[in-house]
């Protein structure tokens, strides 16, 4: 019975997953590009919305960013993204020379 539910939450979660890293690949936690997966901002087990669009942004995966070699959804794991930015040295990438 749950495997109904899960293959249908899997399946939406694919499309969404897709549909955000054709959007942007732009790793939410380290901020460099090449985010292979992507990961809830607010975690489903502590109440975010596991198929709000908003709720899901790209992240390195399993391979980590290319750039600064972080395994940032390992990283992440289930934490609030605040708490997992926090850890990083800031890097304004907006910011002028
Ligand atoms: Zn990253
Ligand atoms: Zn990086």
């Amino acid at each position: 019975m749950a495997t109904d539910r899960d293959e249908l939450t899997s399946y939406a979660w694919r499309l969404l997953r897709a549909r955000t890293l054709a959007a942007s690949d732009i790793c939410i936690v380290c901020g460099h590009p090449h985010a292979d997966a992507a990961d809830h901002i607010h975690p489903v087990s502590k109440g975010g919305a596991p198929l709000d669009p908003d709720n899901v942004a790209p992240i390195h995966g399993v391979r980590g960013c290319p750039v600064c070699l972080r395994k940032c959804n390992s990283e992440k794991s289930d934490r609030p993204l605040s708490d997992v930015v926090q850890l990083h040295t800031s890097v304004d990438w907006f910011a002028g020379p």
